[in-house]
C-alpha cells in the first residue's frame, strides 16, 4: 500500500485531533498537531510578555517545538525542551494562539517546519491550512465541520470534566467558539478554507466509532489507488 499525506482541516473544536491521532495510529503513520505548535508559540509569547508582533517575530528563533511520543501514545509538546503539554490546552492559550496565528512571519516559521516532517509521507496531519497551504498535494484532504453548538456542548463537557465547577458557562464557551470561527475564516493570512478536493465530514450527528469507521473507509480507498 501506498504512503500518503492526510491533511485534516477544520474549526475550532471538531474532534480533529481525535481523529488524527485514530487514523494515524490505524495507519501506522506519524501524526501532527499543528494547533500544538501554535499554542506552543503563543506561551512563549505569554511567558516572556511579548504583546507586539515585532517581539514575537524577533523571538521566533529562540522557540524549539518538538513532540514526545508517550507510552499511552498520546505525543506530547515540548517547548525548547519542557513538556508543556498541559499549559498549551488552557483557553487563554488558545485564543492568545489564534492571535499569533494571524502573522504571517509565525506562520512561515511553522509552515516551513511542518513541510519539512512530511516529507517522507505517512503522516497525518491536523490544523487549518493544511490541505490548503502545508501541502496542496496531500493525497488524502479531509475538512471537518460540526455545528457551532455541538462544538461548544463538547468543549463545554471538557472543561467541566477538566475543571470541574470553576469553569466558564456554556454561553460563554459556545461564544469563545463563534468568535475564534470568525478569526479563523477571516484573518489575512491562511484562512481557514476547505480545499476544492478535500472530502467534508460533518460529525454533529456522528459517533466516535461512525467517524473512524467511515474515514477509514475514505483512507483505504485512497491508499489503494495506484
Ligand atoms: O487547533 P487548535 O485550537 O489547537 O489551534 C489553536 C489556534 O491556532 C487556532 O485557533 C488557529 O487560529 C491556529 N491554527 C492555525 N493554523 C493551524 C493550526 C492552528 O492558524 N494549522
Amino acid at each position: 500500500m501506498k504512503k500518503i499525506i492526510v491533511a485534516i482541516d477544520g474549526y475550532s473544536s471538531c474532534g480533529k485531533s481525535t481523529i488524527a491521532r485514530q487514523l494515524a495510529a490505524y495507519a501506522g503513520y506519524r501524526y501532527i498537531d499543528t494547533g500544538a505548535m501554535y499554542r506552543a508559540v503563543a506561551l512563549f509569547a505569554l511567558r516572556h510578555g511579548l504583546s507586539a508582533d515585532a517581539g514575537i517575530i524577533a523571538a521566533l528563533p529562540l522557540v524549539h517545538i518538538d513532540f514526545a511520543p508517550q507510552p499511552d501514545g498520546i505525543q506530547h509538546t515540548l517547548l525548547n525542551g519542557q513538556d508543556v503539554e498541559k499549559d498549551i490546552r488552557t483557553l487563554d492559550v488558545g485564543n492568545r494562539a489564534s492571535q499569533v496565528s494571524q502573522i504571517r512571519e509565525v506562520r512561515q516559521f511553522l509552515v516551513e517546519q511542518q513541510q519539512a516532517m512530511g516529507r517522507d509521507k505517512g503522516i497525518v496531519m491536523d490544523g487549518r491550512d493544511i490541505g490548503t497551504v502545508v501541502f496542496p498535494e496531500a493525497e488524502l484532504k479531509l475538512f471537518l465541520t460540526a455545528s457551532p453548538e455541538v462544538r461548544a456542548e463538547r468543549r463545554y463537557r471538557e472543561l467541566l470534566e477538566k475543571n470541574g465547577a470553576e469553569t466558564l458557562s456554556y454561553e460563554e464557551v459556545l461564544h469563545d467558539v463563534n468568535d475564534r470561527d470568525y478569526r479563523d475564516t477571516h484573518r489575512a493570512e491562511s484562512p481557514l478554507r476547505q480545499a476544492e478536493d478535500a472530502v467534508v465530514v460533518d460529525n454533529s450527528q456522528l459517533s466516535r466509532d461512525g467517524q473512524f469507521a467511515l474515514v477509514c473507509d475514505i483512507f483505504n480507498q485512497r491508499t489503494a489507488q495506484p
